[in-house]
């Protein structure tokens, strides 16, 4: 299981699939999500338009059109509330998710953003350790062996992130 970091706009990633930090109607919105609309092309909001939505705290896939990376994971993050309304399970579920359809696609190497960490306002430090344990237990649990992105987009979170990753290598 290798993790890694990186800096810079995830839809430029040449991976497998990109995962998207989507919204429960799956039709496109701003952030992260606009970039890879934008990227991908008008095809990719036809295809999801055919998906009906996705509930909080799963992951839907499909094609990545004129993306280099072949497939787009659409995962829908919590809403921060304060951190006592089940965010860290929701979150935790969409990288779960997430990697099973890695797993059941044969997709070896996949990237995520900090999902939920922009509008939807979960904080940075608490969402990259989800991010990491989450990662880290259900790839052994689902016996997927692919590598695994980390995409900062500010420079200020990369900072951010390469502290907890750092953390999270001296304890693991
Ligand atoms: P959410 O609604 O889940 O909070 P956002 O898109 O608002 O999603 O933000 C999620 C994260 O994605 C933020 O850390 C934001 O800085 C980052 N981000 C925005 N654009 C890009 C991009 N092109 N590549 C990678 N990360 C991005």
């Amino acid at each position: 299981m290798q993790i890694d970091l990186v800096c810079g706009d995830i839809t430029q990633l040449k991976v497998d699939a990109i995962v998207n930090a989507a919204n429960n109607s799956l039709l496109g919105g701003g952030g992260v999500d606009g970039a890879i609309h934008r990227a991908a092309g008008p095809e990719l909001l036809d295809e999801c338009r055919k998906l009906n939505g996705c509930p909080t705290g799963e992951a839907k896939i499909t094609s990545g059109y004129r993306l280099p990376a072949k497939y787009v994971i659409h995962g829908v993050g919590p809403v921060w509330h304060g951190g006592d309304k089940g965010e860290s399970a929701l979150l935790a579920s969409v990288y779960q998710h997430a990697l099973t359809l890695c797993e059941q696609h044969q997709i070896a190497s996949v990237a995520f953003p900090a999902i939920s960490c922009g509008v939807y306002g979960y904080p940075l430090v608490e969402a990259t350790h989800v991010a990491l344990h989450t990662i880290d237990e259900t790839s052994k649990e689902i016996g997927w062996s692919g590598s695994v992105t980390l995409c900062a987009y500010a420079d200020s979170d990369h900072l951010v992130m390469q502290r907890v990753l750092a953390d999270f290598r001296a304890e693991n």
